[in-house]
């Protein structure tokens, strides 16, 4: 008998809408953001993985070169995890994380637009 859930598809998955990583919603549970935890905080919390991660995200891309990859060119970083990442997502960050990033000097671009590069 196969322990897995039929429904377990990409419908229970959930994307960062920071970095746009997709995990399943209990990897971010016990885990956090593995790029953006620091800022996001999710780990241990699924009130903070319902704000910051959202199940309305289109197309799913591979990235095992996180530095020469679209995410690493949109974030101007590279250090990025290898994994799943959305290629749209809809919504935003709060705007408390957004501000946070502000002051780090970073310029948050939701991921919903169709403006790739
Ligand atoms: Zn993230």
């Amino acid at each position: 008998m196969s322990v897995i859930p039929s429904q377990a598809k990409s419908k229970q998955l959930r994307a960062c809408l920071l970095c746009s990583i997709v995990q399943h919603p209990m990897d971010f549970r016990k885990n956090g953001c593995p790029n953006c935890e620091e800022l996001m905080q999710m780990k241990g919390s699924p009130d903070r993985i319902n704000i910051c991660t959202t199940t309305y995200f289109d197309g799913i891309i591979a990235v095992i070169d996180p530095e020469s990859s679209w995410v690493a060119r949109w974030q101007r970083t590279s250090k990025y995890v290898r994994g799943m990442y959305a290629v749209r997502v809809k919504g935003r960050v709060p705007e408390d994380i957004e501000t946070e990033l502000e002051n780090r000097g970073i310029k948050y671009r939701p991921r919903d637009q169709t403006d790739q590069d």
